[in-house]
């Protein structure tokens, strides 16, 4: 297991898990509402990771699972997230 000198942001646990692999990553800049807007939209369609990355809005989550890689592309793209 690596360890950070410093964990701070919840991307940070992930990171330090030897279990996790990160494949490819999405991004949008934009205002805080829009992160949870997204969570909004993904909770219908995934398994959602309970209370992670939303200790500061009331979303019940703002990290979920997906199985399948073609939502995943379809539903990126229909919020014109960039990679
Ligand atoms: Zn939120």
């Amino acid at each position: 297991m690596k360890v950070r000198q410093h964990t701070f942001w919840h991307i940070d646990y992930l990171l330090d898990n030897d279990s996790v692999e990160v494949e490819q990553a999405f991004y949008k800049v934009a205002d805080k509402s829009a992160e949870c807007k997204i969570a909004e939209k993904l909770k219908k369609k995934s398994v959602p990771v309970v209370n992670f990355g939303c200790s500061d809005c009331t979303c019940g989550s703002h990290l979920f699972k997906i199985s399948h890689y073609n939502f995943l592309r379809d539903f990126m793209s229909e919020i014109q997230l960039g990679n």
